[in-house]
Parts: structure tokens; sequence; C-alpha cells
């Protein structure tokens, strides 16, 4: 009797998805059954190592494709690991991993359309059913004499049912929808095998094309070919391997979105065995730079053996975006998971790894600082990450981390510490900064007017993720790091002060100050005068522990509460607004403009600090009377 079942809903969103909206690229099912076919060939001869129960022959595995075009149906075949009942209603039922979850959830509004996505995320078993009416699933559990029929018309539901199969392993039967008879042609799938599955680890054979006598097809055997080319490519020599090849492992086997921008291949040999080809991308997808999880791109395999994906000590998270394969004759074959996690060997391995990738990012930004900026704006806020976490690297970090700054003059230029030390002014002890929300509010900002009219160089902080980490960096290259909108900013001898006219200003506009006050008062913690202005009348600037408007921004959006931190609002005691609103304050204090136009000096240092004003409509009205004043004298 069989069964039938309902999809999880997820999963049916994802069938609409995949029928209605995701045409243009249907042809990667076959590569997505192809790799699921090749993991459950890799899971056999894993388990078989480590399970005596389950036997394989290591020579035997391989992955079968058998078109028929009469019929319009492909069969994909694979003595791999197979599947019992609980597995096949929890692998084709639900949606089990989360890089689907995040496909599904990553998709709104237009995106719908936008068929690329696809690859981005490969999105496996169900994308089959872009060119299927039909999909029967036969399948064999190693290590059991049950085989059960799985079979669904991607609807909504499916049916599972007891059947025989005589040996382990998987048969994914296709009855192609009309729009895709064409995948039933050999040459067709050849072309796919060669564009998306060459360098899968096992033989993929496919039906040979029939020989033509006459302008007629010979009659005969079936035979079946070997179409990829399955001799693991880290093991060839460098020379060996073209681009091209090296490009296809990264999008196939690697799973790799878009082109590689370094490849770095690496022999070992000597004290550490292991042989390892390793992808710097060109470009990542948001689901890498939004996986939580962390989980990196490099898979281990043990004489070519795949062992693992998830071993954590192999690359840092902060290198996630690195796909690759790292091959060693070092560790045993049998080599459990959890023996994995502590052994020594896999950690000098991810050190030898790590480095080189170090080595590659520093060599790029060396020698070609263009490639390196596009690289560094795809990936700085993944590896920034590391510098919050991961001391073991914080001195590599360090070297390849880059900000924009004062110097260079656009978004385009970028600078590293050492750089900016480089540059200091003689007798300059500080690392500056400055965080804001992106480079033209950072650039603009009033704060930087005291920096540049004396020549210091002032770090632009306008990654989220600089919030957290610059601070706790606390020194490099031995200078402190401060940030210039700080109460208790002290440029001590780099900026030369009159300390005596300083407070003859203080005395002239004493009186006018705490009117300001009087009027911002619950708005503000302090009002003072400043030496940091040159053109603006006014700015704001932080207490110790309030936070900058990104982070504040920030908490909101994760709606979290936002403790009220009240800032001192500083005014320049030259700028003419200053001084006017001081003789009409001492004409008049009560006077109603000059209060309104003390609130307008506020919401305008707020704007400048990237900050909201409290309420707009009050503002604009106060621009629009000034305005209407304005236009009256003009
Ligand atoms: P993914 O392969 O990314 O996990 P899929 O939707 O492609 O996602 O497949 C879901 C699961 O179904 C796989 O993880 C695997 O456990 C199982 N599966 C799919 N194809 C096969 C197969 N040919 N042999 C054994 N198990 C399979």
């Amino acid at each position: 009797m069989a069964e039938k079942m309902e999809f999880q809903t997820e999963v049916k969103q994802l069938l609409q998805l995949m029928i209605h909206s995701l045409y243009s690229h249907k042809e990667i099912f076959l590569r997505e059954l192809i790799s699921n076919s090749s993991d459950a060939l890799d899971k056999i001869r894993f388990e078989s190592l480590t399970n005596s129960a389950i036997a394989c022959d290591p020579d035997k595995l391989k992955i079968r494709i058998n078109p028929d075009k009469e019929s319009g149906t492909i069969v994909i075949t694979d003595n791999g690991i197979g599947m019992n009942h609980d597995e096949l209603i929890a692998n084709l039922g639900t949606i089990a991993r989360s890089g689907s979850k995040a496909f599904l959830e990553s998709l709104s509004g237009d995106q719908k359309a936008d068929s690329n996505l696809i690859g981005q995320f490969g999105v496996g078993f169900y994308s089959v059913f872009m060119v299927a009416t039909k999909v029967e699933v036969l399948t064999r559990r190693a290590g059991s004499e049950q085989a059960f029929r799985w079979i669904s018309e991607g609807e909504g539901s499916f049916e599972i049912e007891e059947a025989s199969r005589a040996e382990t392993g998987t048969d994914i039967i296709i009855t192609l929808n009309d729009e895709s008879k064409n995948y039933a042609e050999i040459w067709e799938l050849k072309s796919l095998i060669k564009k998306y599955s060459n360098f899968i680890a096992f033989p993929v054979e496919l039906k040979k094309a029939p020989e033509w006598k006459d302008g007629k097809e010979v009659e005969g055997p079936v035979e079946f070919e070997i179409v990829n080319n399955n001799k693991p490519i880290w093991t060839r020599s460098t020379s060996e391997v073209t681009e091209d090849e090296y490009a296809e492992f990264f999008s196939g086997a690697c799973g790799g979105f878009g082109k590689p921008l370094k490849t770095i291949h690496t022999k070992a040999e000597g004290t550490l065995e292991y042989s390892s080809i390793m992808y710097l991308p060109e470009s990542i997808s948001p689901f890498e730079s939004n996986n939580i999880e962390r989980k990196h791109g490099v898979k281990l395999y043990v004489r070519k053996v795949f062992i693992s994906d998830e071993v954590k000590e192999l690359i840092p998270g902060f290198f996630r975006f690195v796909k690759g394969v790292v091959d060693t004759d070092d560790l045993p074959l049998n080599v459990s998971r959890e023996i994995l996690q502590d052994n020594p060997m896999i950690k000098k391995i991810g050190k030898a790894l790590t480095g080189k990738i170090f080595a590659e990012i520093k060599k790029m930004a060396e020698k070609e600082p263009e490639e390196f900026a596009k690289f560094w704006k795809q990936t700085g806020t993944i590896i920034k990450e590391g510098l919050h976490s991961e001391y073991e690297h914080r001195d590599n970090l360090l070297e390849i981390v880059r900000f924009n700054s004062t110097v260079g003059g656009d978004e385009n230029y970028l600078t590293s510490f050492k750089e900016y030390v480089g540059r200091m002014r003689e007798g300059q002890k500080h690392i500056y900064y400055i965080n804001a929300e992106n480079y033209a509010t950072a650039s603009k900002s009033p704060h930087l007017e005291l920096f540049r009219a004396n020549g210091i160089e002032v770090l632009y902080l306008t990654d989220p993720i600089d919030e957290f980490v610059v601070p706790q960096l606390y020194k490099v290259e031995d200078k402190e790091l401060k940030s210039i909108t700080a109460e208790d900013l002290d440029l001590g001898d780099l900026i030369s002060r009159d300390e005596k006219a300083e407070k003859k200003e203080e005395k002239r506009l004493g009186k006018f100050l705490e009117g300001v006050k009087e009027v911002l008062e619950s708005k503000l913690e302090n009002v003072r005068l400043t030496y940091r202005l040159k053109e603006s009348p006014a700015c704001l600037v932080s207490g110790a522990g309030s936070m900058t408007a990104q982070m504040e921004q920030m908490m909101r959006a994760m709606g979290q509460p936002v403790p009220e931190s009240k800032q001192i609002l500083e005014l320049n005691a030259s700028h003419p607004i200053v001084n006017n609103l001081n003789d009409l304050y001492g004409k008049d204090p009560k006077n109603d403009q000059v209060q309104e136009w003390i609130t307008l000096l506020y919401e305008q240092a707020l704007i400048a600090e990237g900050r909201q004003v409290p309420d707009q409509t009050a503002y604009l009205n106060r621009v629009n009377k000034m305005f209407e004043a304005a236009t009256k004298n003009a």
C-alpha cells in the first residue's frame, strides 16, 4: 500500500518557484542530481571504512545516466548509500538544509523573477521539477534488504511504497515535461556533464550514442561510456592543469559561484604532506556573507576519499568564502569525525592552508591593488569578523584590513594601518578614526575640519562591523586608536592652541552658552565652545560610554532598546551664526526667534552626524520660515 504525504510548506513554496519563475537555468537539475549521487557514493565509501556491516568496493562506485528519447525519460543511477523509509521522507519531503531555507527567505518582491539566484544557492533535488512532470526515486539503503519507491508530480504531495531493488543505491527516474524533452538527447546530456560535473570524483557513465549506417541507427546492445574526467585534479601537477579546468573545478565540484579570482594549488611535501586547491572567488553570494554558522568551503579528503566538509579547524570562519579541497595521506582512512575535531595533524594542515590564503591576499594587495580593492569590497566585512574573535590571526588580519580615509580623495582609495602609520605627523601618538554610515557622511563630517586643517589623517569606519571590532583592537602598530568624536579628544602638540584667547571667548559667550543649555536641556548633556571646528558653526561629540549614530541605528533595527545617550553640543566661537545669535540673545534673552534658531543649530549638528532629527516637520517649518525671510529680503 502506498502512503500519500504532503510536502512541508517550504517545499511547496520552493516547488512553486521552481516551476514558475526560474526557467532560464533549468539545466542545472542535472548538476544537482549528479552531485547528490556523488555525495551518496562518498558516504558509502566513508561508512564502509568505519562500519564493518557495510560493504563497498571503491573501484565499482559510479553514476550512470540512461536517457530514452522515445519515452522522454532519464534514469540516474548510483550505487551509493541509498535511503531508508524515514530518510526518504525527511530528505525528499522537507527542507533540512539551512542553505535552501536561507535561499527561500532571501527571495522577496522583484527578486523572485531573478533566475540568477538559483545558480548562487544550488537548490538541490527539487530543481528536477523544473524539467519533470513526474519523478520516481527507487532506493535501497546500505545495510538493509528493503527498498522503497518515492513518487511525486511536484504538486504538493508525494507517495511512498515498498519496492524491490537488487542492490544498494538509488535510481532517479525522470519523466520530462514537454518543454524539456531535449534533455533526453545524449549529446545534450554529454555537454551538460562536461559543463557542470566534469570533476566529480567518480566515473559518470552516459549511454553511448548509437552508430549510424546508411542513414539509420544500428541496432545493438546498449553501451555506456565514462564522460567525465574523474582523476582528482589536485593530484595533477600545477603545470598540467589549464585555467579552464581550474575554473570548471571551482564551479563544479567546489560549488563556487561565478569565476575564481585566485587559485592556490599546493603540493606540500616533507613533514606535512598534502595537496590542496583553494580558490578566492571573484564574487560571493549574499548567502555566504550572512552564513551565521560560518561554515567554510574546503572539503577534506584522505587518500582521495572524501571525509568531511565540516572540519572547523581547517579554515577559520572569516575565510568562509574560500572554496576548495585538501587531500592528505597523513591521516588514517578510517578516521572518525570526532577524532578530526582535535587532531593535531588537521590543526597543522589548517594552519598551513590559512597561511597560504593570507599570503595570497597580501600578494594581491601589494601587486594588484585594483584587483584587491574589488576583492576587499566583497569580503572585507567577513574578514573583519576575525578581528573580533581570532586572536591567533590578529597580526595577519591587521596587515590586510583596509579603510577609506581623509587621504586619497575618494571611496576607491584604501589604506592599511601600516600605510597610515607611515604617513603620521611627527609627534602623532594615535591613529584617529571616525564612525559614519557611509563614505559621504564621513568625508563631510564637521569633525574633520580641525584634522584637515592640521594635516592629520583620519580613517573612515563605515562598515557596521567596524563599530565592534576597531575599538577592541586598542593598539595597532603600537599606536592607540582614538575616535575623533570623543569628548576628551586631545591632540596635544599636534595643534597650537591659544588658551588665553579661548578663555576670553568663553567669557564673551558665557551667557549665551547658558541660554543654549536652557533651550536644549532635555536633549543634551552639555554645551560648550570648541576648538575643533573651522567652517561649521556646531558639532556633537560623544560623552564616554555613549553610542555612535550607527550603533544606535543597528540596535533599533535589531529591535533592541536603545539606551538614551545624551551628547555634548560644541559651538564654534568664530562662526558668524554663533556670533549673530550671541548678539541677539544679548539684546533679548527671551526672544522666541533666537530659541528657534538655537534648536535649528542643534538639528543641523544632528544631520551632520548622520542622525535623525527628532521632529522633521518642526525642523522643516523652522527652515521654511528662514527661507521665506531670506527670499523676501533678497
Ligand atoms: P542537499 O543535497 O543539498 O542536502 P537535496 O535537496 O539535493 O539537498 O537532497 C536532500 C537529501 O536527500 C540529501 O542531503 C541526501 O541525504 C538525500 N539524497 C538525495 N539524493 C540522493 C541519492 N542519490 N542517494 C542518497 N541520498 C540522496
